[in-house]
Order: C-alpha cells, then structure tokens, then sequence
C-alpha cells in the first residue's frame, strides 16, 4: 500500500464543497433503521469537517436499484437517522449532479452538512462513467473517501472522483488501513490466521494468499471437513466439498513450501442431527467420526492447543467461524478461542483484526469485539483484502 492523503493534510476548508463518499447502506425494516453502525462509523469524518468549515456534501448508495430511480431506495429514508446520530440538521437533495445540487450548495452554510440521492440512481456510477464523475466533481472543490467497505468497487464515487479532485481518506477509511497494514502489510511475527465459515470453496483466494504471509494457519467450520476428508480422514455426514481435494492438496503444498504451519483440529465436537443441544452430541478424535454423524465445532482439547499456538503469535487476522456458532453447544470454540485472543489483546501482546459477516456476529455474541485491536464490518471488501487483492477505491487514493 502507498501513501494516501488524510484529513490532517487538508488545508483550510472553510466555505470549500467537500464530496465525501460513506457507506450509508443502512440495514432497515419498515422504514426504519435497524443498526446504525455505519453512520457511527463515518461521524467522525463528517463532523471533523463541518466543523472546519466545509459544506459536506454525503455520497452513498442504498440497496440495488441498478440505475434508476427506484422510491423505495431513496436515501431520503436515512436522513432522519443521520441527524439522530450527528446531532446535526442534515439537508436532503434529490440529485448527485446538476442545478438542483449547484442550488442546495447556494443555500448551505459553512459547516453544513446534505446528503445527495442514492448514487445507483444512475447508471454512470457502477460504470465509473467519466461524465458522470466529472458531472458530480463539478459542484466540489475535493473529495473525502469513508467508505473502505465500497472500496473493492471502481465506481464513480468510489474510484473515479479521486482521480479529478483531490482526495483524502476518511478518518473511518485511515483506520482500517491503518489496521489492515498492521495485520498483513508489515505485521509483528509470528503471525497466524484463523479461517473457519462454511465452505472452502467460498475462500480459496484467501487460503492461498494467507499461506504465503502467515505463519499459522488455523482451519476451523466447515473448512475444516473438507481438509480432513481431503487428507482421508472419513468426516461422515458433515458439510464437506469432496470435490476440491485436490485444490486443498495444492495449499497445503504451497504452505509447506511458504513454512507456513497449517492447523486442523484433531478432535471435533458431532452430532447426529443438526439442532440445539442434540441427544446425540459427544466430542471425539477426527478419527473417530461415525458414518451418520457431522462434525459440527472444534472440541475443546484442539481449542487449548490452538490457544498455545496463539499465545506464541503477535498479530492474529481471522476470519470465520470455527464452528456452526448460531446452535448451541457448537459455539462454543469460537468464543473459548475469541476470549483468548480477546485476553492476549488486552494485554497489549497480540494485534488482533477480524473481519466477515457471520465473524463479528460471532464475536459479539462472545462479547469480545472490544477487546479485539481491529473488527472490520466492511463483508466483500475485508475478503478482497484478504485475498491480496488491490482495492481499486484504496488505490485510487494513493499518492
Ligand atoms: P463470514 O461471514 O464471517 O465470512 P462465513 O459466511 O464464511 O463467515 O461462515 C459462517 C457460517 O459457517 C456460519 O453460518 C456457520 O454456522 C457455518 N459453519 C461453521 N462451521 C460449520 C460446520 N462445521 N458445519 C456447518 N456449518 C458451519
Ligand atoms: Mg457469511
């Protein structure tokens, strides 16, 4: 990753139309807002700059309406849950370009804070189509990006305007790549990986990127099956991708080469019938596993064992859960290894970032997120990132 520009290098603001793209993606049911992470998550950037001086002018787009008008993905619906947070009066403008936004800014006052309509209102933006980006950078003087969970994108708010005005990183954006640089860009060894989830095949680039920077990869969830049964271990009725053991044959060549250390567990938690607290639980060696049984958590001897490997580690990077966590009694690895990491991050031994979906659900139901150093909420972007991918809306803000 290269430099990029961020609010301290931003000269005086005052009066200055600040285009600043955000995730306002905002989870909702009956019109109303069901968690306002995100809008927390970008607070800092927007007052940093109203409070300068700007007229910040918020860029996000809302569900999929695929370049059209669609009323019931108008960001309109958020606007009340944004002043709510901001504590601030927020002006609603039904454009992204043109007059009506050349107006709205006539209106605002230094410090003032709009938000433009939904972005997949119009086609230019999943295109990057230059006159559109061009269109929407002509009403700003510069350009804000805080939305890293829209940077594996190259759309026209979140790649095209930095390329024609000039553009600075979010304080949201600064800290998961401050964050994400600290795990896997220059990271403290040893490092390990937890990768755990349902399916292999859902993170086969992420596999084989990480053997190559981690030192320890740590397999757990359904991943984990498909290992075993590719290493002729019988997993019985478990989810399990029989068809890609030659592909884990593959990484686990390739760690073997990286040295990197991959661990699977060698003692599993089954059952026979998929439910909460099943008759027929029992913890057993991977061994042992019955013809009508599915291997459905970690057991907890291999959880201790894989908390001496983490006890050595001082940067962790998971993603996954170890386990089916939404059943009782099958979360219990996930969080018996959460704490530890939670534990070894308090201490200050340990760089923790985790990232996914179904992760930090699971890391909240543990009640560790705090203590982890890093909890990414940005889903198809953090995955990219794991995969060493370049993320176009990152790459664009490089100097
Ligand atoms: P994330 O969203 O954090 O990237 P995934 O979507 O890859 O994670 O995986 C989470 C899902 O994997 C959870 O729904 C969990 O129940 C499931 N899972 C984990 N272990 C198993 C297992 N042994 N068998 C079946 N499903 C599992
Ligand atoms: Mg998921």
């Amino acid at each position: 990753m290269n430099g990029f520009r961020t609010l301290d290098d931003l000269g005086d603001v005052r009066g200055k139309v600040a285009l600043v793209r955000v995730d306002l993606n905002l989870p909702m049911q009956d019109g109303t807002v069901t968690d306002d992470t995100r809008v927390r998550a970008a607070m800092p950037t927007i007052l940093e700059l109203a409070d300068a001086g700007a007229k910040v002018l918020l860029l996000a787009h809302f569900g999929r309406p695929k370049g059209e008008r669609v009323s019931t993905q108008s960001l309109s619906m958020v606007v009340g849950a944004v002043q709510d947070i901001l504590g601030r009066e927020v002006m609603f403008v039904p454009e992204v370009a043109g007059p009506v936004v050349e107006q709205a800014i006539g209106i605002l006052r230094d410090g003032d804070i709009a938000i433009l309509e939904n972005t997949r209102f119009w086609k230019g933006e999943e295109k990057n189509d230059p006159e559109l980006v061009e269109a929407i950078a002509a009403n700003g003087d510069l350009y804000v990006n805080d939305a890293f969970s829209a940077a594996h994108r190259a759309h026209a708010t979140t790649e095209g305007l930095a390329h024609v005005l000039p553009a600075y990183a979010g304080r949201s954006m600064q800290a998961e790549l401050e964050a994400l640089e600290k795990a896997l860009g220059k990271p403290v060894r040893p490092v390990a990986a937890v990768v755990g989830g349902a399916k292999v095949s859902s993170k086969l680039d992420v596999l084989k990127h990480l053997v190559g920077q981690v030192d320890h990869l740590i397999i757990g969830g359904g991943m984990a099956n498909t290992f075993l049964a590719a290493k002729g271990v019988d997993v019985g009725k478990s989810l399990c991708e029989h068809d890609l053991a030659p592909t884990v044959q593959e990484i686990l060549a390739a760690a073997d080469k990286a040295g990197c250390t991959v661990h699977l567990p060698y003692e599993v938690v089954v059952a026979k019938e998929f439910a909460a607290n099943p008759p027929s639980l029992r913890t057993c060696n991977v061994h042992e596993v019955s013809a009508d049984e599915m291997i459905l958590d970690v057991g907890p001897a291999a959880v201790e064992a894989l908390a001496d490997v983490l006890k050595t580690c001082r940067t962790l990077v998971w993603n996954g859960p170890l386990g089916a966590f939404e059943t009782p009694p099958f979360d219990a690895a996930t969080v018996a290894l959460a704490k530890i990491a939670a534990a070894l991050s308090r201490e200050g031994v340990l760089t923790s970032v985790a990232g996914g979906g179904d992760t930090v659900a699971a890391l909240n139901h543990a009640g560790v997120a705090q203590d982890f150093t890093y909890i990414s909420t940005a889903g198809g972007a953090f995955l990219e990132w794991m995969e060493g991918r370049e993320l176009p809306g990152v790459a664009a803000l490089s100097a």
